[in-house]
This record gives structure tokens, sequence and C-alpha cells, in this order.
């Protein structure tokens, strides 16, 4: 007689069910009561475990999360995805059971990191890219955030960190992109618009200080569950690959002479959370300013893991490539738009563009390697004396349970800094849930050695270290934006929020 196979997970449900004398299961995370409240102890899971191994559960993931997605068949219940939600991002067992309407997650992907088995990975978008890049009727245009220059080579084999900027754009084009762009000139342009916010919230005490960065989707959507009441303080700035897409589809198309509605915009990221963001309903800018209004800023997120099953798909072998450069305009990057990627890179990016816009002067070379905001601290901080601006306190913090305690202290308004860096991931970008699985789980070895490259890419650019110096930035202000925060800007490249607590407390 042919026997039933039984998957592991099959297995430890039938013990479940049908109560095993001696053998007991643990769900762990579901009995974390102080930080979940109500529903958090199921108690026919509250068992002693002692043979032969703990099913420690597994994280719940809504099947409409655009983000992540799980593989049942692979997945052991071993419970890493819940240590990571839970004791790094602070999110598992931080709402109430059962859930009101969506399973609350910031889409950060940690948990993708994390599971031994591969079980759960990023929500796939790569066919979409395929047929994009099939369709002759339309101009696919590709961004590259900073963090993927110094991490995809690790998919091809390479060390840890390897800078491989001019071979993944040379990837790209073999891929059939029309035009391969960069990020980190939006990543200029959010510092433009967010250190000119910066100067007027400190010129103008009634608005909420510490200003907030908002660059980071994770930490956005984790301020909407978590710190509604917080929210006047995030920067209204677009992410970088936002402001990317809005100014593509907007300026670019115009000197493209191209309609919005031809262009399908693609971005490489290495963060599953801006998949969320691109398809949040107000990232729509250029498509109210085009009428258009099935237009979205940005139309396809792939992560740095998505981009080389592409590259491998198709044949291109990174590795044997020739360097190529990105194409113009929205191609030029200044040294802050490259740091953007590394914990503390926002910081001294902003902070080199404040001081130019308060002084008119360049920054001393003591903020063009500001030691105390770098390096993979938990929480750090600095002060920077600007002339005509005074002393600026600045934190910057990574991983979101070590966003708590700074957030408990500005909520009891005990915060000393004007500015505060919020990045979701350990090591920020460099250690996205998109990022190549290169030990398992992330180590500090692996995001060092990436974040060093990023800095090397900074300092070989001496003549443009900050923002202001990127001469694409300043035609892009000349020609269509006027200057930063004015109504053009605002309309393209500024946003807005939404309270996202009624999800934290159940379903009654
Ligand atoms: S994506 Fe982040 S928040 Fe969502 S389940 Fe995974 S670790 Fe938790
Ligand atoms: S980490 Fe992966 S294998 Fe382990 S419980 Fe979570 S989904 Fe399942």
């Amino acid at each position: 007689m042919k026997q039933k196979k039984v998957s592991r997970r099959g297995f430890f449900k039938l013990l479940g069910t049908a109560g095993v004398v001696g053998v007991g299961a643990t769900v762990s995370g579901c009995s974390n009561e102080s930080a979940g409240g109500k529903g958090w102890m199921p108690s026919q899971y509250n068992v002693p475990a002692n043979w032969p191994v703990q099913v420690k559960g597994r994280i719940p993931i809504d099947s409409n999360n655009v983000s992540i997605e799980r593989d049942d068949a692979k997945c052991i219940l071993c419970g890493q995805c819940l240590e990571v939600c839970r004791n790094v991002m602070s999110v598992y067992g931080y709402y109430e059971l059962p859930v009101k309407k969506e399973i609350v997650c910031v889409n950060c992907g940690q948990c993708t990191l994390w599971c031994p088995t591969g079980a759960i990975t990023e929500r796939q978008d790569t066919a979409k890219v395929l047929t994009a890049l099939d369709n002759p009727a339309v101009h696919v245009l590709v961004q590259t955030a900073p963090a993927t220059r110094v991490s995809l080579g690790e998919e091809f084999g390479l060390p840890p960190g390897s800078i491989v900027q001019g071979k993944q754009v040379a990837a790209l084009k073999a891929l059939g992109f029309d035009a391969v762009l960069d990020t980190c000139f939006g990543a200029d342009l959010t510092i433009m618009e967010e250190a000119s916010e910066l100067l007027e919230r400190v010129k103008h005490p009634e608005h909420s200080l510490p200003q907030f960065t908002s660059c980071c989707p994770g930490w956005v959507k984790f301020v909407e569950y978590y710190y509604p009441d917080l929210m006047p303080h995030l920067s209204s700035c677009k992410s970088p690959q936002q402001m990317f897409g809005a100014v593509a589809k907007t300026y670019y198309a115009a000197k493209k002479q191209i309609s919005p509605d031809h262009i399908v915009s693609v971005a490489v990221m290495p963060c599953t959370a801006k998949k969320f963001e691109c398809q949040r309903p107000e990232m729509n800018a250029a498509g109210v300013e085009a009428k258009l209004p099935a237009v979205r800023d940005v139309d396809i997120v792939i992560t740095t893991r998505e981009l080389a099953q592409l590259l491998k798909k198709r044949g291109i072998d990174m590795n044997s490539l020739d360097s190529a450069e990105y194409d113009s305009i929205l191609g030029e990057t200044s040294g802050a738009g490259i740091i953007f990627g590394a914990t503390g890179g926002v910081t001294e990016a902003a902070v080199r563009t404040a001081y130019h816009l308060s002084t008119a002067q360049d920054p001393p070379d003591s903020l063009l390697t500001w030691s105390p905001v770098r390096g993979l601290q938990g929480v750090k901080e600095a002060t920077a004396d600007i002339p005509g601006l005074g002393t600026v306190r600045v934190a910057v913090c990574h991983g979101l349970k070590n966003a708590r305690e700074l957030l408990a202290a500005v909520r009891e308004k005990k915060a000393p800094w004007q500015f505060i860096e919020f990045m979701a991931c350990p090591g920020g970008c460099i250690g996205g849930g998109g990022q190549p699985r290169t030990s398992l789980p992330p180590t500090d070895e692996v995001r060092k050695a990436r974040i060093a490259n990023l800095y090397k890419l900074d300092s070989a650019l001496p003549a443009k270290r900050s923002s202001y110096q990127n001469q694409e930035i300043r035609q892009v202000y000349q020609e269509w934006l006027k200057e930063p925060l004015s109504e053009e800007a605002e309309a393209l490249l500024h946003t807005r929020f939404v309270d996202r607590s009624d999800q934290l407390t159940a379903k009654r």
C-alpha cells in the first residue's frame, strides 16, 4: 500500500491535535503578554516543551501583504521570524489578537533574512519587469538604490560589500532597460528639501522639533501604527525612491518628450517595504500633474535579490561585463547621496547641506567625515555648530526596537535633539530585507563591509561630497522646481501620513 507522506509541519499539527501524552509544543511569541496584551497566549499551546524539538511557531502573514509571502511547504515552524519581528523590529507581539482588519506588519522583510529555509521571501515582481521590457511601446527606466551597488555582487560570488556600481549599470543595460538612472539623485533631492525643512523648523519653534527623517517606509509605517501622535515630527519629504519617481514622470518625461503614461518606472531596492511604499495611494504626484489618474510615480519595485534572479534567468553574468555609466538626466550623484544607504548617512548628508544653506559656505572637513554618526551602535548622538543656526543636536537610530526609547523621550518632551534619523533595518538600507542572504542571520561583519564601501565611494568624489554640488540637482531646480520648498516642490516631492493605530486593537 502506498504510504501517505506527512510533512514536518503536518506532523507537528498532528501532535497538537492528537494531544500525544508526554509530547509538548510551545508556540513562542504567543506567551509574551506584556507586549501584546490580550490574545497572545492560546492556552492549547501553553504546555512544557521537552521532546524532541520545540515547535516555536511563526509570524502571521496577511495574504494581501504586498512585500512578503511564505511558502508553507518550506516552513519548519522554527520561530526565527518571530525572533526578529519581535526582538529587533518590535512589531510582532505589539498588537492585540485577534487582528482587526490587517495583520500588523511594517513590511521591512527582516524575516526573509532570518528564515533558515527560505520559506519567507519577498513577493515576486520580476514577471512584471520582464513584461514591461518585452513591450516595445513603453519606455522602461530603472533607478538603483545606493545600497545595491555594494551588495549585488554577493549574489554572484563576490565578497560582502564589493563595489559593483558600474557592473550593475551594465547588467541593467544588458537586460534591456531604456535608461539606467540613480536613486542617489533622488537622495540628493531629498536632502535639498529635508535640510531646508530643518532650517525652517529650527527658525520657527512653533513647528514640531525634533524633525524625524521620513525616507524609510518601514519606519514611517511604524510611526503610523504606534506613534500617530508624533506624525507632525515626520519630515513631509517623500523618500528618494518616490521623489525620483515623481520627477521621472514629469521633468524627465518633458525633457525626453515622452508621455508619462508611456513610461514604466522600475526601482531596484535593498528593501521590501519599498514595494508597499510605491503603491500608497498618495504616491501619484505625476498622475495628478498630468491629469492621468492611473499613472503612478513608481510602477514596480524589485529587491536586490530579485534583480540577481532576473539576471541569472536571462543568462547575464554580471562579473564578465565591463562597467558602464549611469544615463543622464537623473543619473548624477554626490557622495552625500551615496551614503544614504548606511545608518547615519542621511544625517551626515543633511548636515552638510544645512551648513551650506545657512552659511553659503562649504562644510568643514569635520562634517565630511562625521564619525559620531557613523558605525553600528544602535543609537548615536552628535552635535554640529552651524553659524546662523546654532548648535544642532542630532540622534541616529536603526532597528525599530531601538526607536522606542527615543520616541518615549520625544513623547515625554525630554528629547534634546533637533533632528533624528530612523532606519527600520539594522545598519540602515545596506541591511535591508531585500538584500542578499549572504549570512544567516545577517551579521555585523557583512553590514560593516557594505557600509565601508559606501563611505569609500563618497570619499572618491572630493569635489562633490554634498547634495547641493550635484549639477543635475541644480538644473532640476532651475528648470522645474524653482527652489526647495517651493509650491512646485511641495506638490511633487512632499507627502502626508496616515494614522493606522486603530489596527492595533482587537476586533470586538
Ligand atoms: S516584514 Fe518585518 S514587520 Fe512584517 S512580519 Fe516580517 S519582520 Fe515582521
Ligand atoms: S523563520 Fe521560516 S521556517 Fe522558521 S517559522 Fe518562520 S517562516 Fe517558518
